[in-house]
């Protein structure tokens, strides 16, 4: 069993994050989640905080450190996606995607180094998405934005990365949430028969894989891009 931890999992209240966090309070760790309406999972401590906004994000680190201590490990899920095809693509689709998904990840990161330099330790696990090596059509802003994340995990791991500090991305392909429900039912057809493993993932799939790379087992992986794809996007 790995150390436990004081873990923020941000948009922990449904989807991916919510299986995140519970898979964490599972392997017996102390975790906090942040969330805009509704709560984490059983056993999770829950915060307000919008993560276009960094005074919010900094008032949710004080209340989490205040009740489980300095966090240790951060895991930067909250994510929207605003599709559509490049030439009807506003500047506010663009931006508004952007500042949540990669600002967003850097305002959390950012709040949480700061105790991760003070202990020597860290653990810091960004969500991409297969779109983001991969490209999708109508998701310019989407798939530029969690391709961005892989370029923030791999400067951090240069600058932090002596100071017992890792940072990874993980790259779901297709999980059932409400995310992918929004999807034409044709436009899933034709994933699946794009998807080797000839289905979608469900979130619990993606959360002991995150849960993994934050353990004490998996201390010297840094920089490095997981995908939990079904082998969509070949290892990329
Ligand atoms: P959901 O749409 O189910 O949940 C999104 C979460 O992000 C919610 O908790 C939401 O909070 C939170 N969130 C959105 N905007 C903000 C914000 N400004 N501040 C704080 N929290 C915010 O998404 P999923 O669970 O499907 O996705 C989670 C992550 O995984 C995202 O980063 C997504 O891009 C990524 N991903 C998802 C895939 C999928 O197939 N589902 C595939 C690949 C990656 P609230 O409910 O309060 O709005």
């Amino acid at each position: 069993m790995s150390t436990p931890r004081t873990v923020l999992v941000t948009g922990g209240n449904r989807g991916i994050g919510f299986a995140i966090a519970e898979e964490f309070v599972r392997q017996g760790h102390r975790v906090a989640v942040t969330a805009r309406s509704g709560a984490g999972p059983e056993g999770t401590l829950t915060v307000q905080a919008d993560v276009t906004d960094s005074a919010s994000v900094d008032a949710a680190f004080t209340a989490i450190e205040a009740e489980l201590g300095p966090v240790e490990v951060v895991v930067a899920n909250a994510g929207i996606t605003r599709d559509t095809l490049l030439m009807r693509m506003s500047d506010e689709d663009f931006e508004t995607v952007i500042d949540t998904n990669l600002t967003g990840s850097f305002r959390v990161v950012k709040r949480a180094s700061k105790g991760m330099l003070k202990a020597r330790f860290g653990r810091i696990v960004l969500i991409s998405s297969v779109v983001g090596l991969y490209g999708g059509p109508g998701q310019a802003n989407y798939s530029a934005s969690k391709a961005g994340l892989v370029g923030f995990a791999r400067s951090i791991t240069r600058e932090l990365g002596a100071r017992g500090i890792t940072a990874n991305v993980v790259a779901p392909g297709f999980i059932e949430t409400d995310m992918t429900a929004e999807l034409p039912e044709a436009t899933q057809a034709d994933y699946k028969k794009s998807i080797p493993a000839g289905r979608f993932a469900t979130p619990t799939e993606v959360a002991k894989v995150v849960a993994w790379i934050a353990s004490d087992d998996a201390g010297y992986i840094s920089g490095a891009v997981i995908p939990v794809d079904g082998g969509l996007g070949m290892g990329h």
